[in-house]
């Protein structure tokens, strides 16, 4: 079904905006706003534009980080994935959802001596190490229980930035990974430390991304590395091209997934190299699965704007409030008045609490707004700011409606607190 709205499973049905067969509308009269809603047939087919027929295994990564609700990750747990995590909640998470630890992958620059223990325990399918002080520690603390713990080095693989301008953790300024030129050097010294066993090469360049070339600009500058590898003797399982595969929030037209493993898969087989292949995509999976739907408490006109204050703040979504994201609003039920230019602003006490500026929208207090693209880096990235409640989360599958998660209860906002006597 073809739509005007970046979620493929969102539709007008007699005025009404619908995700799949669910009045959304409705669904936030019954469940109150702020609301996140997802459509799980919209995750289906975000996770098939993944899948495609190979030669070799492919494992998707799911980015725990861009949508960690419980029955998001076992939605994916049930399809297969592969789990990215980056803490030792997110590692929790994904067992908590069923996820087995031999699918799960622990990347980030900062992981704790408790995470490492935790992860190993556990264990994990793999580490993302990002530089070499992080190898003496992971073999220090795999050496103490004796085990060995199976690690991946991130490159950092230093895409020319002038070409793609888009890619903002896979330059030499950046903290991630080991720099390209250091690449050979860490893994000789990985492969002297017999707490580790080497399984992989990973590099993960940014997010968001519209087009295919810096992913396989960035593969073929791994090439040379891995024959390097081979020759001094080291080979490796799995090749791991990260996330970052961008969507359509407005009017982007990134590359289909199928399209960066397919031509991933033909990099790989020119050089001559079978080895298994991983990405760990979060954002394409989950974004335009969801919306969030918040009521309009107020329309305040002044001289210079037009505002429709909404009950939803920047604590619920902030996107827009931190990277200046544009996402699309549309009204719940389609007005057949004249629309007017509002800033569509929350509650916060902050200039930054906005959510859409200059937006042409037929709207009355009262109505229900759905902000759309919401289903990755916002209900992750929601706090309790202003001792607001954290929104809940519903998962719609054809007509059916679950509750996901419940709103925040208010003694929760201070269960943790206490007054000394
Ligand atoms: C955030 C992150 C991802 C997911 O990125 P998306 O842009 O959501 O696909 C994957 N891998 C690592 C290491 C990350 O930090």
């Amino acid at each position: 079904m073809t739509t005007p709205y970046p979620n493929p499973t969102l539709h007008l049905e007699n005025n009404a905006l619908m995700l799949e067969n669910v009045d959304l509308n409705a669904v936030a009269r019954v469940h109150g706003t702020p609301l996140y809603v997802y459509s799980k047939a919209a995750l289906q087919s975000a996770w098939d534009a993944w899948q495609v027929p190979a030669d070799r295994p492919i494992h998707i990564c799911y980015a725990v980080k861009a949508n960690s609700n419980l029955a998001i990750l076992s939605f994916f747990a049930k399809q297969g994935a592969f789990f990215d995590t980056v803490s030792m909640g997110e590692i929790s998470r994904a067992l908590a959802a069923g996820a087995p630890a031999h699918r799960i992958v622990f990347s980030g620059v900062g992981k704790s001596v408790a995470e490492i223990e935790f992860a190993l325990t556990e264990g994990i399918h793999c580490f993302n190490v990002e530089s070499i002080t992080e190898l003496d520690r992971i073999h220090a603390v795999a050496t103490r229980l004796g085990k060995q713990a199976p690690i991946s080095l991130r490159i950092n693989p230093d895409v020319d930035a002038k070409t793609h301008p888009y890619i903002s953790t896979g330059l030499k300024e950046n903290k991630f990974g080991i720099d390209h030129t250091e690449a050979l050097a860490a893994y000789m010294h990985a492969a002297t430390l017999s707490g580790l066993s080497i399984v992989g090469i990973d590099y993960h360049i940014g997010s968001q991304l519209t087009s295919l070339t810096p992913y396989l600009d960035a593969q073929n500058r791994l090439f040379g590395l891995i024959k390097q590898l081979s020759d001094a003797g080291i080979t490796l399982t799995h090749i791991d091209l990260g996330g970052g595969l961008g969507v359509r929030y407005r009017d982007e037209v990134p590359p289909t997934a199928s399209s960066l493993v397919e031509q991933a898969l033909a990099g790989l087989r020119e050089a001559g190299f079978n080895h298994a292949l991983m990405f760990e995509p979060g954002r394409s999976l989950v974004a335009n699965a969801g919306v969030m739907l918040t009521e309009v408490e107020y329309i305040k006109p002044t001289q210079h704007k037009n505002f429709a204050i909404v009950d939803a703040g920047m604590n619920d979504l902030i996107r827009p409030a931190l990277y200046q994201a544009w996402m699309q609003v549309v009204n719940t039920v389609e007005r057949d008045t004249a629309t007017t230019t509002y800033d569509i602003v929350g509650p916060v006490c902050e200039s930054t609490d906005w959510f859409a500026k200059d937006r042409d929208l037929a709207v009355e207090a009262g109505d229900v707004l759905a902000i759309l693209s919401a289903g990755a880096y916002c209900m992750t990235m929601a706090s309790n700011y202003n001792s607001r409640q954290r929104p809940a989360e519903l998962l719609v599958d054809g007509d059916t409606v679950h509750v996901i998660r419940t709103r925040d209860v208010l003694a929760s906002l201070w269960e943790n607190e206490h007054i000394p006597v």
